[in-house]
């Protein structure tokens, strides 16, 4: 991170902008039992967007125990969105209710069980915004349904996109395990920086973040 450590960005980040303290013993909790939620700077990243693009439906993908749901809920959209969010390991997504729950959330964010590959081929509904934070292998898979998922206009955000930096090694200077993948990574990558009905960045946020926005058509643009 040039001349900076990570460590002092990430102090100076925290001093400066701060922020919401709201969760923070929920962040605290996540962290004790090894969830991985967003990262701090991510969660920065995120309230600047969402307050700026001010969705209406958000579809999340990858609950964990609800720590993102609710930060864009509650802080980053101020409560004014209506969240889908889907998790397929049981022991979170009960987590995740509970503190729905707790944080008065049960009517803003609804929880969906299962496995996102297939689940998202049964949703209907368009949303403006789909944070994608799940299995890292799998985004590619997942991408056809969240691009017929999304407004014209919307805007698709990625995280754990470097997946711990190895995105940017070569794929010989991983272990074997890890090269699936890396190679399935890649290929997301580059599908949505070429795919022409998207405008891709990515962006060194946290564990890597992308953010892309559907185009919208020469119909629609020409109504707005
Ligand atoms: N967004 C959360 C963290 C999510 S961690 C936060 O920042 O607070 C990733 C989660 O995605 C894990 O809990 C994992 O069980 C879930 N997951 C991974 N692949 C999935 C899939 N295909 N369908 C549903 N959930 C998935
Ligand atoms: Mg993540």
């Amino acid at each position: 991170m040039g001349l900076l450590s990570d460590e002092r960005w990430q102090v100076f980040l925290d001093a400066t902008i701060g922020g919401d303290e709201e969760l923070l013993s929920l962040r605290e909790q996540a962290e004790e039992d090894d969830v991985p939620i967003i990262r701090r700077e991510c969660e920065f990243f995120m309230n600047w967007l969402f307050g700026t693009i001010r969705p209406r439906r958000v579809l999340e993908i990858g609950t964990a125990i609800g720590y993102s749901s609710l930060y864009i809920w509650k802080v980053a959209c101020r409560e004014s969105c209506l969240i889908t969010t889907i998790e397929m390991d049981e022991k979170r997504a009960d987590q995740a209710e509970a503190n729905f729950k707790k944080y008065g959330a049960t009517e803003a964010i609804s929880l969906l069980r299962g496995d996102a590959t297939l689940l998202l081929a049964d949703l209907k509904d368009q949303y403006d915004l789909i944070f994608l934070d799940a299995a890292k292998g799998q985004y590619i898979t997942m991408l056809p349904d969240i691009k017929r998922l999304l407004t014209e206009g919307g805007v698709l955000l990625c995280d754990n996109i470097l997946v711990e930096n190895d995105t940017l090694r070569s794929r010989y200077a991983l272990e074997r395990r890890d090269r699936t993948i890396h190679k399935r990574m890649r290929q997301f990558l580059d599908e949505i920086c070429r795919d022409k009905d998207l405008i891709t960045d990515i962006l060194p946020i946290g564990d890597g973040i992308s953010v892309s926005t559907k185009c919208r058509t020469a119909a629609s643009g020409s109504q707005s």
